[in-house]
Order: structure tokens, then sequence, then C-alpha cells
């Protein structure tokens, strides 16, 4: 084989190795090569070459992909972190209780206190008052007109009178809904060993007494 022959079979070893040459390039190629080590050798260096490229573009290829899957994990996990904050925060902001507004909600004709024939009290809720988003909080006050369970100076030796707050909880300030129908009746526990004298609605944002029911002996 002279050297031109070499030439010419160098020019066509890069389609050869793609398998992408013509029958009969292929065959003069193959069959040169079978005769030629030159030609051969080169042949085995470009397979090669090309095989590694072909690993370094798949490695590539690999880590790219990798790094999507783990982009998208990581958004997926700041997401379902997000939500459950939100979620969280939503909970913790609607069952987070206000004091109900006394003439919003109209508790001085929807919240009283009824005697019955037996001498028992009952406090009587209607409309919003009485809702189930509501709660009764009790209260008692002494006869220097402070509350238990606040900051103030409260004396249980001179107790004088049990009271009620009632809380909202602020979900339901969001929800317009008719609650004209609801009425609920709890009776007053009276306490023999400190007599109640009166009882009262406690408004604790206004700090001020509102005496639902008041003991005849009472001042
Ligand atoms: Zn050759």
């Amino acid at each position: 084989m002279s050297k031109k022959n070499c030439e010419l079979i160098r020019d066509l070893l890069p389609l050869y190795a793609d398998g992408v040459c013509s029958e009969l390039s292929k065959k003069t190629v193959t069959e040169h090569l079978a005769e030629c080590k030159e030609c051969a050798a080169e042949l085995d260096k470009m397979n090669r070459k090309i095989s590694i490229e072909a690993d370094r573009d798949i490695s590539a290829i690999r880590k790219i992909k990798k790094r999507m899957r783990l982009a998208k994990v990581a958004a997926a996990a700041i997401a379902v972190i997000l939500a459950a904050a939100g979620l969280f925060g939503g909970f913790i902001w609607a069952t987070t209780d206000c004091t109900m507004d006394y003439d919003k909600y109209n508790l001085a004709e929807n919240v009283r206190v009824e005697e019955d024939s037996e001498g028992k009290l009952w406090l009587c809720m209607k409309g919003n008052a009485a809702a189930l988003s509501c709660y009764i909080r009790p209260t008692i006050s002494d006869t220097d007109g402070n509350h238990f369970g606040t900051d103030q100076p409260f004396n249980k030796d001179k107790k004088a009178g049990r009271g009620y707050t009632l809380k909202m909880f602020r979900i339901a300030k969001l929800i317009p809904w008719s609650v004209n129908s609801y009425e609920e009746r709890i009776e007053v526990k009276l306490n023999e060993d400190s007599p109640i004298n009166y009882v009262f609605y406690y408004d604790d944002v206004t700090d001020t007494e509102h005496v639902l029911w008041r003991a005849d002996t009472a001042e």
C-alpha cells in the first residue's frame, strides 16, 4: 500500500468510524485496514476518542438531569413548607380570639340573665352571642370593681359578682351568616360559699361592667 492510499483512507476514516460512508468506501477502508497497521491504529485511536467524548457527553447530561431533579425536589419541598406555614399561620390567626363588640352585636339586647321559678339563674344569649364560633369566659369581680384574671388587684375575700366576657374567633368576623335563630341558655351556678350579688357582662376592652342581674338583697 502506498502512502498516497493511506492519505485517502485517513480522509475516509472519520466517516468510516461514524459508519456513514458508502458501501464501496467501507469495503475499501476495511481491506486497507487489514493490511495497514498505521491506519488501523489511527482508527483505534479515533474510536477511543469518540467513545470518551460520548461518555463525557452522557455524564454531562446526567449531571444536568440530576441537577434538574434536585431543583424540582427543592422547589416542591419549598412549596410544601410554604403551604404548611401558610396553613399554620392561617389557623393561628383564625382561632385567635377577640372580645365581641358590645354595640355591634347588640349585646345589651342579646345577652341577659333570667331567674326561673326555682330560683336558678340562666345566662341567655341570642344571635351572634350564641353562635358556635363564640365562647364564654367567666370572670368574677370584687367589691372594689376589680376583676379576677385581669391585671387588676383582685381581692378574693371581697367577691361580689359573677361575670361573663363573650369572645369570638377572628374567623367568625369574616363569615357573613345569619345567626338570628341561635339561642342558648346556660345555668349560672351560684356558689353558696361566696354569694353572688350580681351577674354582669364584662367588656375587657373598655373595662366596663354591664350589669345583667342583681340580687334583691344587693344595694
Ligand atoms: Zn494505511
